[in-house]
């Protein structure tokens, strides 16, 4: 039966494909694809744990069946055996063999996946008894989990094949069946391991349209949506979906009718992308012969092929915490981000590059071990350069790192979220104690703009100090508007109040465009307002001349600046601002 649920839109386009459940096991584990010649080692994997928690379970009997009915009641015997006959059912070694043999799961993930399944058929049974053994069997589950842990590797995942059903007939036959993930949530860092992957599009229950988990999906620019709610307890491993990442709507389970509309619409979205592609090469010029400069957000150095071919002129925004992230606790020291500074530097053939310093924390934990329960507000926490602070000799390594690189390009340095003068002084301080460091040890270095990110109404407030000691400013619109909203940034539930157009966020963009213009210090706007095609004559008419985006959404920006004249546009900015409701203005 056809159905959809809505979410949020946060990455444009159609995708069809088979739902692949990201299955939310209390144990953590790896997901990722295996080779085909893999497959025998993933199955005698599972085999081999789950026969250790077998002799485990039957050493146990032997001890217990020595107690007296006092310490060892009739009810845990009972129960073990439960636990053994789970252990040989036969869907559950089936469905894992399956998962691994023809959708190249690796091992922990193939486990989890057919938990999921068998898990929902329990949910589904009247009987109360019956309905509690789901209990036993995640308990079997998590116990050959954890008996298997720390023996995986990823690898890059192949594309993946599968037995054809109607709804494959309708789409083109010659292809293998595209995936699409559906997840109840997924970290930054899940993300970017997909980032290679072969999925086609990406659902998740919770998160907001600037969730970082959403600004990786979009830098994949691949259809996303989050903040679904329970889409992955409605869908179903394998369900035929279509995520339309415009609406932020997913179908499942869709007619031949309606996956037909959308096979055109995705197609229709095609000819778009083949008709901008075409802009690559024309200057970023308005009507009115201003020069716009269209950088690219990156968040790795893999990333930069990318933004050349999308025409960028520079990087504005490298998010280096995610050379930080899923590395359980162990960090990458200064040589290893030297070379990834330098790869991302000399993969961008001289063009500049701007270097951001760990923003790590709030929605951006450095692995799933770390993500912050204990602190209530992690968005108003250690977070950035407070984190970056709070651990010089991390920091100084990062700086040192960065120094290095740029002796192979043009570099820019960027500080994440700061808002008080103490820490400026602290960060430039140790900025040239790094230098000081690598004079001391012979160690060549190059020039660097010392950039600060204004994310923080505080910030935008007191412009004065921030440009005395700093040569750019880089308006984090995606922090500034979480803090000076109040609106949880990661949170679906006020993702509504989530407001780009509120006249107190317009007035400290635009006072900090105008501040920056009045002192001829470089201004540009690196959050995702910038790539926001129906924000950029707004933005133009308030004085800005440098966006900086991911490299998906460039020469969508760069049609929109070349049909724009700054010269009748500013005073209609102005008035934007004066409106009570600057949605409705910009809108009629
Ligand atoms: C921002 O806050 O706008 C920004 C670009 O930084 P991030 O999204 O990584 O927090
Ligand atoms: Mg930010």
């Amino acid at each position: 039966m056809t159905f959809s649920v809505h979410g949020l839109a946060v990455a444009r386009g159609i995708a069809i494909g088979r739902a692949v459940l990201m299955a939310s096991s209390r144990v953590d584990v790896a997901h990722y694809f295996i080779e085909p010649a893999q497959i025998e080692d993933e199955i005698e994997r599972v085999r081999v744990g789950r026969n250790a928690v077998v002799e485990e379970i039957h050493r146990l009997q032997q001890t217990i069946s020595l107690m007296g009915p006092k310490e060892a009641p009739h009810e845990l015997s009972a129960l073990l055996d439960v636990h053994l006959m789970l252990l040989e059912d036969e869907e559950l070694i089936n469905g894992v063999k399956h998962w691994i043999s023809d959708r190249l799961y690796n091992a922990e993930w193939a486990l989890t996946t057919q938990l999921e399944v068998i898990s929902r058929q329990f949910d589904d049974m009247e009987d109360d008894y019956l309905r509690g053994r789901k209990a036993d069997l995640e308990q079997v589950a998590e116990r050959i989990l954890r008996y298997m842990k720390g023996v995986a590797s990823p690898v890059a995942p192949p594309t993946t094949s599968r037995r054809k059903t109607q709804q494959d007939l309708l789409l083109d036959d010659s292809m293998d069946v595209p995936l699409v993930m559906i997840a109840h949530d997924l970290s930054p860092a899940d993300m970017l391991q997909f980032k290679q992957s072969v999925f086609a599009g990406f659902v998740t229950d919770v998160g907001g349209r600037n969730s970082h988990t959403a600004i990786v999906a979009r830098s994949m620019d691949i259809p996303a949506v989050v903040g679904a709610r329970s889409s992955s307890n409605l869908v179903r491993q394998d369900d035929w979906v279509i995520i339309d990442g415009d609406a932020g709507v997913m179908i499942v389970d869709p007619s031949p009718i309606i996956l037909a509309e959308y096979g055109f619409k995705q197609r229709q979205g095609e000819l778009e992308r083949g008709r901008l592609s075409r802009l690559r090469h024309t200057p970023a010029v308005t009507m009115d012969g201003q020069k716009i400069e269209l950088l690219a957000n990156i968040e790795l150095p893999e990333d930069a092929p990318a933004a050349l071919k999308a025409g960028a002129v520079g990087v504005g925004l490298f998010r280096s915490e995610f050379l930080f992230m899923g590395r359980r606790g162990n960090l990458p020291d200064e040589e290893e981000q030297y070379l990834a500074y330098r790869r991302a530097i000399e993969g961008m053939e001289g063009l500049p590059v701007t270097i951001r310093t760990v923003d790590v924390g709030a929605d951006k934990p450095l692995d799933d071990s770390m993500r912050d329960e204990a602190h209530l507000n992690p968005a108003l926490g250690l977070r950035a350069i407070r984190w970056s602070l709070a651990d010089p000799a991390m920091f100084l390594t990062q700086l040192r790192a960065i120094l290095r690189a740029a002796a192979h390009g043009q570099v820019n340095m960027l500080i994440p979220m700061l808002a008080h003068a103490s820490e400026i002084r602290q960060t430039v301080s140790l900025v040239d104690f790094a230098r000081a460091e690598l004079d001391n040890r012979g160690v060549a270095y190059g020039p660097i703009r010392l950039g600060a990110m204004i994310e923080i109404p505080a910030a935008a407030l007191t412009l004065k100090i921030f440009l005395k000691y700093f040569d750019f400013l880089s308006i984090g619109t995606n922090d500034l508007i979480q803090y000076t909203l109040a609106i949880d940034r990661a949170d679906e539930s006020v993702a509504h109040l989530y407001d780009p157009l509120h006249p107190a966020v317009l007035r400290l963009v635009a006072e900090t465009i105008a501040e920056c213009n009045a002192q001829g210090k470089g201004v540009s706007v690196c959050g995702e307002m910038a790539g926001d095609t129906t924000l950029t004559r707004l933005l133009l008419g308030l004085g800005l001349r440098s966006f900086s985006m991911h490299p998906a959404q460039i020469l969508a920006v760069k049609q929109e600046v070349l049909r724009a004249d700054t010269v009748r546009l500013a005073p209609w900015a102005r008035q934007l601002l004066d409106a009570e409701d600057p949605a409705a203005f910009l809108a009629g």
